[in-house]
């Protein structure tokens, strides 16, 4: 069998959407080396609980621009007051080893990655509702009303793109929504293209006069 390339998928999604629950669900689903999310550089402060190089690398804002300049970033996109970025090198590393690889990105990075690299998959997702977007938002810590209506504001900011991607998931039942992602990420691995490169033997084989 031969190596075919990762599959790319970009997903986005309002913060309360449930992304980073989908994805990590997925990961935990096949841990088998196959699938990876790429961890982004930012400028932002880490949050309590989050550590360097497993959520993000934290990075100083001289330090991105150097990164910019130096094109080390596949994408890179400043999200409300910070930057955030997508190492080239090990994205497309991971991809040639055949790994897929899943982007955690805005939708400012999806639009560069979908340009660059436009058998990219691209999976929006939302939440059921706006009461339950703000549900969810407002359970994450004691927050005045303002930093409240500020945090709906963005993500109805990062909504208005879904109708840029190529799927897109309504969050309302999270066992659910996992299993249309799954369905979604394994069709790719499906794709006539990717299948024809790692069997192109048994292909050959069985298309053989001689048999
Ligand atoms: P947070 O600061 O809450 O972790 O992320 C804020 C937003 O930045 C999320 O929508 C997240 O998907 C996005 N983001 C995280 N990493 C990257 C990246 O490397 N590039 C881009 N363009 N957006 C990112």
């Amino acid at each position: 069998m031969t190596t075919a390339d990762g599959n790319l998928f970009i997903i986005a999604a309002p913060s309360g959407a449930g992304k980073s629950s989908l994805i990590r669900a997925l990961l935990a689903r096949h841990n088998d080396g196959s699938m990876q999310v790429s961890v982004s550089c930012t400028t932002r402060a880490p949050r309590p609980g989050e550590v360097d190089g497993e959520h993000y690398h934290f990075l100083d804002v001289d330090t991105f621009r150097t990164k910019i300049e130096e094109n080390a970033f596949y994408e890179w996109a400043k999200v409300f007051d910070n930057y955030y970025g997508t190492s080239r090198q090990v994205i497309e590393h991971t991809l040639k080893q055949g790994i897929d690889v899943f982007l955690d990105i805005d939708w400012q990075g999806a639009r560069q990655v979908r340009e660059a690299y436009p058998a990219a998959h691209s999976i929006f997702i939302v939440p059921p509702s706006l009461e339950l977007l703000e549900q969810r938002l407002r359970s994450r810590g004691q927050d005045s009303d303002e930093v409240i209506r500020g945090r709906m504001a963005k993500a109805q900011a990062e909504m208005s793109h879904y109708h840029e991607f190529d799927y897109l998931l309504v969050n309302d039942d999270f066992d659910a929504t996992l299993l249309n992602f799954e369905h979604i990420v394994l069709a790719q691995r499906q794709r006539m293209a990717l299948q024809q490169t790692r069997h192109a033997t048994k292909l050959k084989d069985l298309l053989a006069n001689d048999g």
